[in-house]
Order: C-alpha cells, then structure tokens, then sequence
C-alpha cells in the first residue's frame, strides 16, 4: 500500500521532469553537479574528481534491513548503490565502491527496472546511495520507472558535499533526504575528506533540501513518505566536530530528525591516521546524544539508559 503520491508523478505528469533532465545534462557539459565543481565535459568522457563520466555505473541493489526503522519499515529500504564518490572520505565504509570503482556500467532504462523489481518485492522507499554525481542519470531512470508504473518515494541518501544548485533543480522530484554531516569544523573535513569548506557547502545544500520537504513526516504505519532525514557519524577525539554539527541541526528545526551513529569503525586508509584508527568510545558518543537532547532535538537517537 502507498499512501500519498510521489513529487515525481506530477513532474512526470506536467512534463516537467523533461526539462529538468535537459538542464541536469546540460550541466555535465562543464560539471557543476556538486560541490567540487570540476568544470569537465563529462559528456565527451572527461573525469572529474568523482571519476565518473556519462554512464551511469551501478554497484548493487536489492532490500536492505540495516536502514533507519521509517524507510525499512516490513519489507525493507530498496537501495541502489552508485559507484564513485564526489568526497571520497579515505575512512569509507565502502571503500571498494567508492574509491576503487566497484561496479558496472548500466544505463537508465535498466536502473528503472531495478527500481521496479524493488517495488514489486515490497521496498517501501527507493533508496540511491551516494547518488550526487549521476543525477541527471538517475532523475531520467526515475522518469521511465514513473512511466511504468514506479509509486514508491525517493531517498536521496547523499554525502552532503553538495552543490545547492543542484539542490534546487530536485525541487519536487526527491520526497525524503537523508544527507550526512559529516564534519562541523574545516580541518577535518579537509584531512579526511579533502573538502575544507565542506561544512559550509553543506550548511546550504541542507537549508534547500529542509526548505522542499520540511521535518520528515511518517505513515500510519510508522513509515517515511517525506521529508528531511540527516545521518551524522560521531568519529573519535569529536573528529566530527559534532557540537557544531548539532546546532545547525537544531537551529533548522527541533523537530529534525538525525540518526546520531555509533558505527565508525577503521576501514579504507584509516589505519594510516593514528586518531582514527580506534572507534569511539561510549563516552564519546553519549556526549553528542546528550548535547543533541539539551539542543532540543529528539528524533532519531538512541538515548542514554540509566542502570538504577
Ligand atoms: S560530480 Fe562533482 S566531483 Fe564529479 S565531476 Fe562533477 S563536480 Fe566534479
């Protein structure tokens, strides 16, 4: 059952995603797409930053359970894994994928019928991991999926490195955002990341994003139809800068809801930094979870359980 229609399926409908394609194409011609700002003509093969040129190149897709419970809800978050990065943290999770280019190349009328067949299994949402640098891309596959039949809503599960021009052009095709903040300060954004006005670009991208779709709104059965979702990774020694992270957040909205994670674990080239080659302790933390609370946010986190 889906209880409300997607932003997409009056674009579809207006043939106004027509054009919005045509512009987000347009901008690969001198890549603008996010907040790196290449200026190669990815439409002639050149690659950027993100090297990803114009075929859209998928890593995996199927259900996923390990999602936040609104998007998993009974049947599962239906992700589509994009390969490449625009950030290219040197911590990631899924170094393989982002930074070594596991995947294989597709198209758009083949990621519609992905995005079918996760539908038809029962995902409540569709779910592009890291999607940034194939928008035009994926906006296209979601228009031939709309014209087949797709109804489920879109998460954009993104890095937060973007360009709010971008941002803009999604007005009314994405119904739920979940951008990352992965850092409140500049140097380690800049260390680990490479971005050091990535707090900054962020900041932006998210009041756009905030200002579409407002605080996210669930079903009757507990499960995200739109709205704004933000995951932020609490890295060791406050890496993540997380007291300014938080203040933004809450400054947005009290009522934002942000998944405080606890899962950074040394992956890709973290054995080579000395501070992040540990996990952050419980200490480390609850701090955030207790300054998020005092902020007055209250969606999204585990909170701290007293043993009497
Ligand atoms: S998507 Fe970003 S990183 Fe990739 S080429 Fe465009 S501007 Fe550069």
């Amino acid at each position: 059952m889906v209880a409300f229609k997607p932003g997409y399926l009056r674009l579809y409908e207006t043939r106004e995603l027509e054009e919005k394609i045509e512009q987000l194409f347009g901008i690969l011609e001198s890549c603008e797409l996010c907040a790196r700002k290449c200026k190669v003509n990815r439409l002639e093969g050149e690659k950027g930053y993100c090297k990803s040129g114009k075929e859209l190149t998928v890593s995996s897709y199927g259900p996923h359970f390990g999602e936040e419970p609104e998007l998993v809800g009974t049947h599962g978050s239906g992700t589509i894994f994009l390969t490449n990065c625009n950030l290219l943290c040197i911590y990631c999770q899924n170094y393989e994928i982002s930074h070594l280019g596991e995947g294989r190349i597709t198209d758009e009328a083949e990621v519609a019928e992905y995005m079918l067949q996760l539908q038809y299994t029962g995902c409540h949402n569709i779910n592009f991991v890291t999607p940034t640098h194939f928008t035009p891309q994926l906006i296209k596959a979601i228009s031939i999926a709309a014209g087949k039949g797709l109804r489920l809503p879109i998460v954009w599960n993104c890095g937060g490195y973007e360009n709010v021009e971008t941002i803009k052009l999604l007005d009314g095709v994405i119904d739920i955002y979940m951008p990352d903040i992965k850092y409140g300060t500049s140097e380690p954004a800049k260390k680990y990341s490479n971005s050091p006005d990535y707090f900054d670009m962020c900041k932006e991208a998210i009041k756009e994003m905030h200002r579409q779709v407002g605080d996210l709104k669930v079903d009757e059965r507990g499960i995200a139809c739109r709205g704004l979702l933000v995951r932020h990774l609490v890295l060791p020694d406050d890496l993540a800068g997380s007291e300014e992270v938080l203040e933004f957040i809450a400054s947005l909205s009290r009522n934002t809801y942000v998944n405080i994670m606890d899962q950074y674990r040394p992956c890709g080239e973290a054995h080579k930094y000395k501070e992040l080659s540990r996990r952050p302790n419980s200490s480390e933390y609850f701090k955030a979870v207790d300054l998020a609370r005092k902020l007055g946010l209250h969606r999204g986190f585990r909170v701290r359980t007293l043993l009497l």
